[in-house]
């Protein structure tokens, strides 16, 4: 492995660093996982150059919510009742996971990933059935190579007892991997808690769930108000009313919270993540909040969510998003008093990105092309089809790219992605197990 430093040089540099900007024609010199230095140009003749003319430079997408042991049964629930999808994801089927399903599952989530562009994934993994299969799940983000924030959640072998006014606190094995596999905060793979909070469990359940994810040092990741039902619950003012709220919570979907608890979130500074696509997907799930959450000053995170009933990668969150909220914006609609007139395209990369590291806790190592930040960044092919002649690198990324389009993909300053290939994976032999846990799990004839 080559240990000199990378230049990548003279393309559109979308830095999300204010203090940068925008270089139409720009450098980013990287030594070893860093980034050491990004202007217009860089004299660095002992390093190796990465010819990035005709491609635009970012840094890598931020994902802050997926459920991506399900990667293996992808596409299959958006056309049905989403009760199906919770009686049969969260249900038999999830409850019947092996070690492998959740390892294939995982690994095949985070490299496709990685292949469009997410170069930090928050696996929100509610399939703990046994610590092997919390093994198995961190192995699996290890050997993708991705920046993988591993959220621990709980067994689906009776589940109902886990999800429904639960009086189990949360799986005492989070202390075990804690301390096996995470303790350092300082290496590509972080731990957080996806936690049930008022929805799912008691109130004093909740409450000490929660005061282990802060014992342990780690933040929590809560589903709130998703679907009506939910909502009324008002998990965020109960969670408020004991003093709960705090800046180590990303609460996940906030569809039917609410506009007071939107505002009790602004007030304790937690983090929101929305999963656009499944949002818009997942009939009656609630209306995405964007305008709620702007209008008390949260910028929200992004998230694939699942991909049964959606797409993961993040140009179709940003895409999705911003189609949402332009298409009421200026039509005399009633939104939320005080939200933002529009919203911009910019306004989606920066959600898809430092919002996004936030979110997961990463704001200072990742999210924006800044020197001494980790070297997560992307080169996207402007020179394609779809793109050239590219006019305006924000749009040609928030509008039109595609996974396809992504050239290169480096985290920690390691290419994970080039020429438009995922690197040292052999992907007929991930098909073939995936397919092998799909008839597995869905019950099919291999
Ligand atoms: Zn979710």
């Amino acid at each position: 492995m080559s240990h000199r430093p990378l230049l990548v040089s003279g393309g559109w540099v979308l830095s999300v660093d204010p203090s940068i900007g925008d270089l139409r024609s720009g450098d980013v010199l990287i030594a070893g996982e860093r980034i050491v230095e990004v202007a217009p140009r860089i004299e660095a003749p002992e390093a190796e150059r990465i010819d990035a003319r005709g491609m635009i430079v970012m840094p890598g997408f931020v994902d802050t919510h997926r459920h991506t042991w399900q990667t293996c049964v992808r596409h299959r629930y958006a056309d049905i009742d989403p009760q199906t999808y919770f009686a049969e994801m969260l249900g038999a089927k999830g409850a019947a996971y092996r070690t492998e399903d959740v390892y294939v599952g995982t690994l095949l989530g985070a490299v496709s990933a990685l292949d469009s562009g997410i170069t930090t994934m928050l696996d929100w993994s509610h399939v703990q059935n046994s610590p092997e299969h919390s093994d198995a799940a961190i192995a699996a983000l290890r050997d993708a190579g991705i920046r993988g924030v591993f959220a621990h959640g709980w067994p689906l072998v009776e589940g109902a007892s886990w999800m429904f006014d639960s009086r189990r606190g949360h799986p005492q094995d989070i202390r075990r991997l804690r301390g096996e596999y995470f303790s350092s905060d300082d290496q590509l793979l972080t731990l957080a808690m996806a936690g049930r909070g008022p929805e799912m469990a008691q109130r004093d359940v909740w409450q000490s769930d929660l005061r282990l994810a802060r014992e342990l040092g780690i933040r929590s990741s809560i589903h709130m108000g998703a679907y009506a039902r939910n909502s009324r619950v008002r998990a965020i003012a109960q969670m408020h009313e004991c003093k709960a709220l705090g800046e180590d919570l990303t609460f996940v979907h906030c569809c039917c919270c609410g506009d007071d608890e939107i505002a009790m979130m602004a007030d304790a500074g937690v983090s929101a993540s929305l999963g656009v696509h499944c949002e818009l997907n997942a009939q009656g799930i609630g209306d995405i909040p964007l305008d709620r959450l702007l209008a008390v000053g949260i910028r929200p995170s992004l998230s694939g969510d699942t991909e049964t009933k959606c797409s993961g990668d993040m140009f179709t969150q940003m895409r999705h998003a911003f189609a949402h909220y332009r298409s009421w914006m200026g039509g005399g609609h009633s939104r939320a008093r005080n939200a933002p007139a529009t919203v911009s395209m910019r306004d989606m990369i920066e959600f898809a990105t430092i919002a996004g590291a936030r979110a997961n806790g990463l704001e200072r190592k990742v999210g924006s092309l800044t020197p001494g930040k980790q070297a997560d960044l992307i080169l996207i092919r402007g020179d394609d089809l779809n793109l050239t002649p590219v006019s305006d690198a924000v749009g040609a990324v928030v509008l039109a790219a595609h996974a396809g389009n992504i050239d290169s993909v480096f985290v920690a300053g390691k290419a994970v992605k080039r020429h438009g290939r995922m690197v040292g994976l052999d992907v007929d032999a991930l098909r073939r197990r995936a397919f092998a846990s799909q008839a597995y799990v869905l019950g099919l004839p291999t």
